[in-house]
């Protein structure tokens, strides 16, 4: 597929990007540090005539008081870096304490705590600014303070997802389970964690940080007595440069190194974000050799990765059984899913998707019976899990995107409830399961004035979003998704496949992608497996089932999907066993 090449060329990007922010960032700092030796003049005292064009002793020419303008840029950096540095640090150092306290004590303070961050995430952040800095007044440390009072709640935001997350690993579990204090905890295996998603924060606060306090500036809202990019483009803006040629000197050389700096800490930004995160980058690794099974019961795992395998299913068999007959739902079927990969399985309704699905997700119930085979999962057999045991593992390990988003709601309650509700089973505190499913209904795309609908109130697209949403909300490895766009407009299908690839990019989910639509998968699966009668009779990666398909099935699959595109007359049925 095509977005394969450009995601693993996305990270040479990311690396690339992040060479060329870090150079534009060095230029802007050596410029900071070396302002005294770069600049001949005092860049706060007139030092030459008014409007003087650009020579050796003026490099960048003088403002209509003989400013020098090379020495306001110079040491204007100087200021635009410091105040977005600090600030960053501030605003970083306030996140990640709340978000230690919120997501590792939590207690009785999280609610109250991750509440006040969704207070201030929604407060229009360039506004707040604007009237915290008038009412403060005009300094450099109260412009540090009400940059960072702004900016500390994206980065509190993002690490507590991950204190919460980490809280839970094992090693961790088992260091509170030994005694450890919550200090040595949190010194020793908690906050090392987490650095480098606090480094990614602290360079985007830098980002928005610089850009604050160059808005701030020239609002006039800056300190006066320090010269910074904000504050040249405030005076040259005041003093009516565009009325004279001085314009080119004056404006555009600090709006170009404001640029260069933003660039820069974007660029660097999401290299840092790249390297912190694994899961975004270098997953989509090219998938194995092809392979054709034309009807073999034991179909070997399929590709297995050099990153390990999340879920593996092995050789395993489901028969519904009743009084008449007994049918082989899923004949030996085996395969193999590693980490933040999409494994898209296709067949023809009938063919043992569902009941391998249920199955995958100890949901199975008579008159089926497992006959035989095995479901690994985090090294663990799925099928010998009961109780309580298995439940533990349903939602928090692997989840299910239920087909038929509106018989898989509850029509009595609304969305925010039951994705509430979906979050809760991690979180015994209610208002943090709140917060949990405002965010992820977020992130699957409803707005939140639609929050408080019921279902019946939204879209099958939206419905189906909300399923999403509950399926990821306790960050599980895999997720099932049972015809996740069936009776959906090509439209909205190809929407929730973004938000399957989106969430997978997030989230590092890996995801069972099951349809009857070969051609929607092969879109967006790294892999693809065929199913007919219980078995798979092949498998690959989609663009090569897709265009060279191997047994008569998938070649049925794919000419009833064109037919029925095409709106052809007469689609060639499918025909099963
Ligand atoms: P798919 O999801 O691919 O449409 P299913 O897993 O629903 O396929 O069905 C596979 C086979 O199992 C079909 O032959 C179907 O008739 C049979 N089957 C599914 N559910 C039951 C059931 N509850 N009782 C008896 N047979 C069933």
């Amino acid at each position: 597929m095509s977005d394969r090449g450009t995601q693993s060329a996305g990270t040479r990007t990311g690396r690339r990007l992040g060479r060329v922010g870090a150079v534009l960032l060095l230029v802007a700092a050596l410029a900071a540090v070396f302002a005294p030796l770069l600049a001949a003049h005092d860049p706060s005292a007139p030092s030459g005539a008014p409007y003087q064009p650009p020579s050796l002793s003026f490099p960048l020419g003088t403002d209509d008081i003989g400013h020098d303008l090379f020495a306001q840029l110079v040491y204007g950096a100087r200021i635009s870096l410091t105040i977005g540095v600090a600030s960053a640090v501030l605003a970083t150092a306030i996140g990640l304490a709340v978000a230690v306290v919120a997501g590792y004590f939590r207690g009785r303070v999280e609610g109250p705590l991750m509440r006040l961050v969704d207070l201030t995430l929604a407060f229009p952040f360039f506004v707040l600014v604007i009237v915290l800095a008038a009412f403060f007044g005009r300094s450099l440390l109260i412009t540090v303070g009400v940059i960072s009072a702004v900016l500390w709640a994206k980065p509190a935001r993002v690490l507590y997802s991950d204190v919460v997350k980490v809280r839970e690993f094992q090693h961790v579990t088992a260091a509170r389970a030994m005694g450890a204090s919550p200090l040595r905890v949190l010194g020793r295996h908690v906050i090392p964690r987490l650095a480098p998603l606090a480094v990614s924060q602290f360079v985007r606060t830098a980002n928005v940080a610089v850009f604050l306090e160059s808005a701030l500036a020239f609002l006039g809202l800056g300190d006066p007595t320090n010269v910074s990019w904000g504050s040249m483009l405030f005076f040259a803006n005041a003093r009516s440069a565009f009325l004279t040629d001085v314009w080119l000197w004056w404006i555009v050389p600090p709006g170009l190194a404001l640029t260069a700096v933003l660039v820069g800490f974007a660029f660097l930004g999401y290299a840092i974000e790249e390297r912190a995160d694994p899961r975004l980058s270098g997953r989509r690794a090219r998938p194995g050799p092809r392979r054709r099974d034309a009807g073999s019961t034991a179909a070997e795992p399929a590709t297995p990765q050099a990153t390990g395998t999340v879920l593996e299913v092995r050789e395993l068999t489901v028969r519904y059984r009743s009084e008449a007959h007994a049918t082989e739902a899923v004949a030996g079927v085996s395969m193999a899913v590693a980490p933040g990969r999409i494994v898209g399985l296709v067949g023809e309704s009938g063919s043992g998707k569902s009941t391998l699905a249920l199955a995958l997700l100890g949901l199975l119930r008579p008159p089926a019976e497992v006959l035989g085979g095995r479901i690994m999962l985090g090294g663990r057999d799925l099928r010998t899990l009961r109780g309580p045991e298995g439940a533990r593992i349903r939602g928090r390990e692997i989840a299910l995107v239920p087909q038929g988003a509106m018989s898989a709601l509850n029509p009595a309650y609304t969305v925010q409830r039951q994705v509430t509700e979906a979050a809760a089973l991690t979180r015994p505190d209610a208002a943090a399961a709140a917060v949990r499913a405002r965010e992820l209904l977020e992130q699957v795309g409803i707005a939140r004035d639609r929050h408080g609908a019921f279902p019946h109130e939204l879209s099958g697209g939206m419905r189906q979003r909300v399923l999403i949403a509950m399926a990821v909300a306790n960050e599980p490895r895999v997720i099932v998704a049972d015809e996740p766009a069936t009776g959906l407009d090509v439209v909205t299908q190809a929407r929730i496949m973004k938000l399957l690839l989106d969430l997978r990019e997030r989230l590092g989910v890996s995801v069972v992608l099951i349809s009857h639509d070969l051609p929607l998968v092969a879109r967006t699966a790294d892999e693809l497996l065929v199913m007919q009668a219980g078995r798979i009779v092949e498998t690959g990666p989609p663009e090569a089932v897709a265009r060279e398909p191997q047994h008569p099935h998938t070649r049925a699959l794919l000419t009833a999907s064109a037919g029925i595109r095409a709106a052809s007359p007469a689609p060639r049925p499918v025909r099963g066993r």
